[in-house]
């Protein structure tokens, strides 16, 4: 990977400049969505405590939502502001089916961060390190009814690899269960690998907890990217110039600069506290388990800061982890299959389960072929559905259409039991009794449908009915600005 290339390209296709907004902070972004009337402002007192997430859930995906007075804080708390594909595309300044590619140029281009001093890095305007009480500090609510307390769901956790220094970027959910102390969920990924390398020495991991970033960079932290891959250097790519960062005031670890709020904190060594339950993407809840617990050691933030919650399973959470991983997959099965034109991970199966694929067949079978690449892709992947190009995979009446009037269920289905699906859905605990180990867990099976059409047919049976000129037609210039003409003819003919 040549850097200087990477920057050619990056500035080349997409420049902060070229956007009508500050694309590098949160408040650019919020300003631009103010301007252009997609900000719901709340001014009146919302509770914590279930209020504030149910106003924010009522206004997900049609605008974000700004709570001027949550709970007793002066601080405002915003959600939803990347509930719409089309959004995300404008804030990557591409069009909406240019995201993928563009999201994919980024992380196979990623842009080397650059480091600012302190006193430029707008999140260290302000520092507590003594007495910190995040309860006090922070608007953090309480989002779904069982939920086990506040959570902060929108947080961009950074950490360093012990071995190598190289940082890692995820979102991970965290329950503020003390004045200065929180749990936190670690799925065993890069996070994960860096807390057992630190656990296993006995040393404790600094990490730092940034909320209230771009869209892009919230989006740059949910790559499907080796261990060692800076998450970071793909916002900057995103962006168009190396993203500034600035070091932690208590630690090692860098953080983006114009980020809000920053919680800096370590993950204690053979620490577990109990966390959960909380509701998660699959609209369902995660049982209360003993966690790794963070000790935060300094808050920093803005002057007048913003804090970013996201609602678990609306729109904003479910995007977030859908454009990346569609990105990954598509890259993944145009490798094995050019044919391949396109993914989608469908809202239904929670943007994690259900993938429709386009795909260009050329040969009989190739469908099938297809829809095991994609469960060997990734584990949460539990119905792939294959169209032709002529459907539209991103109109889930559309993929109805196509398995109707072109799948048979006896030559077209594919059926994998036993594999590993994900934890998470609820389904692959049926029969098991409550105490299974972690590695018996999420036992799914994978269903595959091939609804493209053969390759070859006898005359139009599975040609698409299509009107001639029907694309063509500009109802503008048609169109009458009244009925007039016609309310005439009817009175005449009375
Ligand atoms: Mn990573």
């Amino acid at each position: 990977m040549d850097h200087h290339e990477a920057a050619e390209h990056g500035s080349a296709s997409i420049a902060p400049g070229n956007k009508p907004f500050d694309a590098l902070s949160l408040r650019g972004w919020l300003a631009h969505l103010s301007a252009t009337a997609r900000v719901a402002t709340i001014d009146k007192h919302v509770s914590l405590k279930h209020e504030l997430a149910a106003i924010a859930k009522r206004l997900d995906g049609k605008q974000a939502a700004v709570f001027l007075a949550p709970g007793d804080h002066a601080i405002p708390v915003v959600s939803g502001f990347m509930s719409k594909r089309a959004w995300i595309a404008e804030a990557m300044g591409v069009a909406e089916k240019d995201l993928l590619k563009r999201f994919r140029d980024a992380a196979d281009n990623p842009l080397p961060w650059s480091e600012v001093a302190s006193r430029e890095a707008a999140c260290q305007q302000v520092v507590h390190t003594d007495g910190i009480d995040l309860h006090a500090l922070l608007p953090i609510p309480t989002h779904s009814e069982h939920d086990n307390g506040p959570y902060i769901t929108a947080g961009l956790v950074i950490a360093r690899n012990p071995r190598t220094g190289v940082q890692n970027v995820s979102i991970n959910r965290i329950q503020v269960h003390a004045r200065e102390r929180m749990a936190i969920l670690l799925l065993p990924r890069h996070l994960h690998a860096f807390q057992k390398e630190a656990e296993a020495a006995g040393d404790a991991l600094d990490v730092a907890v940034a909320i209230g970033v771009d869209p892009l960079t919230m989006l740059a932290s949910q790559a499907i990217s080796p261990i060692d891959f800076d998450e970071l250097e793909i916002a900057g790519a995103l962006h168009g110039a190396p993203l500034p960062v600035v070091k932690c005031v208590t630690n090692d670890v860098r953080v983006p600069a114009f980020a809000e709020i920053v919680i800096e904190g370590r993950i204690l060594p053979n620490v577990r506290e109990a966390e959960g339950p909380f509701g998660e993407f699959p609209k369902y809840y995660s049982a209360q388990e003993a966690r790794e617990v963070i000790e935060v050691t300094a808050v920093t933030h803005r002057r007048n800061p913003i804090y970013h919650t996201i609602v678990p399973a609306e729109m904003e959470h479910l995007l977030l982890g859908a454009i990346p991983r569609e990105a990954t997959l598509l890259s993944h099965l145009q490798r094995s299959h050019p044919g391949v034109t396109d993914v989608h991970l469908s809202v239904g199966g929670v943007c994690r389960y259900h993938l429709w694929v386009q795909f260009a067949k050329k040969r009989e079978g190739e469908a099938k072929n297809v829809i095991l690449c994609a469960f060997g892709a990734h584990y949460d992947i539990k119905q792939v559905v294959v169209v032709d190009t002529d459907v539209d995979i991103h109109d889930a009446s559309e993929i109805e259409w196509a398995i109707a009037t072109r799948f048979q269920a006896d030559r077209d289905l594919v059926l994998i039991s036993g594999a590993q699906g994900s934890p998470l859905d609820p389904s692959t605990t049926v029969g098991q009794p409550d105490d299974v180990p972690s590695h018996l867990q999420g036992i799914s099976t994978k269903m595959g449908l091939d609804a493209t059409r053969p390759v070859v047919y006898a005359g139009h049976v599975f040609t698409r009915v299509r009107i001639p000129g029907h694309d063509a037609v500009d109802l503008k210039t048609l169109v009458a600005a009244d009925n007039t003409g016609f309310d005439t003819y009817l009175s005449q003919s009375r």
